[in-house]
């Protein structure tokens, strides 16, 4: 998996990272590839479990990638079967008026992790310097001091006990003119189209500047950036639980002593 993670103060290049690498499972495909998410599913369940036990880490996920770059469907297959219960996802639309009068870390901090927990970001902070920037929503000179508040803000967190993850799903511009078009094709799917993503298409290459920059500027070693190869949903899938399932069994999660002999005890 470390081939995946961007080393802190690197020039990212995303030309340079193939999306549709998959040397990881380089004789996997769609159905290997489902029954090997499969044991990835259930191992993370158990590692879940035990976070919420033990109560005491704090685990961030957090993701991004360009319109149909898989976010939804990550968050679907990863945490398949893993119980809700200590699992939040929070999802970040368009700032809200009460969003806008405040600044904005102010939505993004009510939503981390408390112990215990697993909170996954469909989007987050980032978008202040990805869609921002890209629509010039502020000044220049107001985005681009938000790289250095957003490593100091996620410091703050990993010193306080929260573990962070940052996912990059990246796919290329033929990728998402299939996926687009799948959603205009298949009824269950057009809610999904929205024809903003149209225009937004139009910016691909802002948006490429502006994921170099993020991603350049805001690979940590406390908050890593990793980018996934996600032109295919399989192994996008594997390879993100395999992450998040590294990074878990690293935390060394121990289920709670008790302080009773269970077997001493009899219930009548
Ligand atoms: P979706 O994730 O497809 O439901 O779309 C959410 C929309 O909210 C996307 O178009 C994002 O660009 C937009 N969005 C999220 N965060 C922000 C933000 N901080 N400022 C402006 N737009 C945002
Ligand atoms: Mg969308």
């Amino acid at each position: 998996m470390e081939r995946y993670r961007v080393q802190p103060n690197t020039h990212v290049k995303l030309k340079e990272w193939d999306p549709n690498d998959k040397s990881l499972f380089p004789d996997g495909g769609k159905k290997k590839g489902r029954k090997a998410l499969l044991a990835l599913n259930a191992r993370l369940e158990v590692l879940q479990e035990k976070l919420y036990a033990e109560s005491k880490h704090k685990v961030l996920l957090i993701l991004q990638a360009m319109d149909t770059g898989g976010k939804d469907g990550t968050i679907r297959h990863v945490f398949e079967g893993v119980n809700p219960q200590g699992v939040q996802v929070a999802s970040f639309k368009k700032p809200t008026s009460i969003e806008l009068a405040h600044d904005y870390l102010w939505r993004v901090h009510q939503q981390v992790p408390a112990k215990g927990n697993i909170v996954i970001f469909n989007r987050s902070h980032y978008e202040d310097v990805l869609v921002v920037r890209v629509h010039n929503l502020v000044p220049k000179s107001v985005w681009s001091k938000r790289y250095e508040h957003i490593n100091a803000f996620e410091k703050m967190l990993a010193d306080e006990g929260t573990t962070i993850i940052k996912i990059f799903l990246h796919i290329d511009l033929d990728e998402q003119k299939e996926r687009l078009q799948a959603r205009l094709d298949e009824p269950d799917k057009n809610w999904k189209f929205n024809p903003a993503d149209l225009s937004e298409r139009k910016l691909w290459g802002d948006y490429i500047k502006a994921y170099e920059d993020v991603l350049s500027k805001t690979s940590t070693e406390w908050a890593p950036w990793y980018i996934i190869p996600a032109n295919r949903k399989w192994y996008r899938n594997l390879v993100v639980a395999s992450i998040i399932i590294k990074t878990l069994e690293g935390l060394n999660i121990q289920l709670p002593k008790v302080d009773f002999d269970p077997k001493a005890i009899h219930i009548e």
